[in-house]
């Protein structure tokens, strides 16, 4: 394609709300091969409900939500967001965290009313692993997060977040332009990607952290696979950059993401992936 046609073709596709930064992403986008996904605010709304609080000892359920979502208080995460409106919900007042620190992929950190307060993955207690509850709730395909307090797993939140609704619709188009590998790559537990990963029919990694991310988009690439990544958090910002085109769920998005980005959807729409493809193959005059 001439230099002209790309400016006419990032042009035309800023008016459907595909952010292109520069043409060369065009030419990656319409040889690409493989469709690398995360999971949470990417392929679901990204706006979990907490449906459960389960306590594990004699600290009540509202104790519980309330120091976890006081350590939460800062935290830009969806599932913060999940924590605080449950709490909320309940009508908890929120204490002030003294500090706060974001395990990345993982949860966080933070010292609420003196006590040490750690809200995150399951994996972030490894002895909790075996906890009844603990494996009875993941059997249910949701996102699970341990509250420990003080060392102490003191309860179990349960968070179920909702598919977005155009997502089979465009897979299935992506998989008719030949775009046949899709991978959805996530942080959260597997049983939950699982159940995702069969209802839209691809493949999954689950329990990620970030840099697991890019170490495997940079697996296809050394395999000589042209990779296309999508995602919206803080946490894909490494791999959205690694990727061949790095794609940024909305511009409602993280800013990290966006800007880590080389094309994003300035709305959270997933017909406007098989539409980026489609754009940048017509550009190129990619024929399959
Ligand atoms: P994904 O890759 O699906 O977008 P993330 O990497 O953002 O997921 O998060 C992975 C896991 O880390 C979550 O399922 C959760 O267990 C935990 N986690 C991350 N951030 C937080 C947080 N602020 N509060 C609670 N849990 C968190
Ligand atoms: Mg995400």
């Amino acid at each position: 394609a001439t230099p002209v046609a790309m400016l006419a073709s990032i042009g035309a596709a800023a008016r459907r709300g595909l952010l292109i930064k520069g043409g060369k992403y065009l030419e990656e986008l319409a040889r690409a091969d493989v469709l690398l996904v995360d999971k949470t605010g990417t392929l679901t709304l990204g706006r979990p409900q907490i449906t459960d609080v389960v306590p594990l000892n004699n600290l009540p359920a509202a104790e519980i939500l309330r120091l976890a979502a006081s350590a939460e208080r800062y935290s830009e995460h969806p599932l913060a967001e999940a924590v605080r409106a449950a709490a909320a919900a309940q009508g908890l007042s929120l204490l002030e965290p003294q500090t706060f620190t974001p395990i990345p992929g993982l949860g966080v950190q933070a010292q609420v009313n003196g006590h040490q307060v750690v809200v995150g993955s399951p994996r972030l207690a490894p002895e909790a692993q075996n906890l009844p509850a603990l494996q009875q709730l993941q059997a249910s395909g949701k996102t699970l997060l341990l509250v420990v307090v003080d060392g102490q797993a003191v309860g179990i939140l349960a968070a179920a977040d909702t598919l977005r609704p155009e997502v089979p619709q465009a897979l299935a188009q992506l998989k008719a332009l030949g775009i046949e590998q899709v991978e959805l790559l996530t942080g959260d537990n597997p049983q939950t990607a699982a159940r995702l990963a069969e209802e839209l029919g691809v493949r999954f990694r689950a329990n990620l952290l970030p840099e697991d991310k890019i170490r495997i988009v940079k697996e296809y690439q050394r395999q000589g696979h042209r990779v296309v990544m999508i995602g919206d958090g803080v946490n894909d910002a490494p791999a959205l950059a690694q990727a061949n085109v790095g794609i940024a769920m909305g511009a409602a998005g993280t800013d990290v993401a966006l800007e880590a980005a080389h094309l994003a959807l300035m709305r959270e729409d997933w017909t406007l992936v098989p539409e980026a493809f489609r754009l940048a193959r017509h550009t190129m005059g990619v024929v399959l």
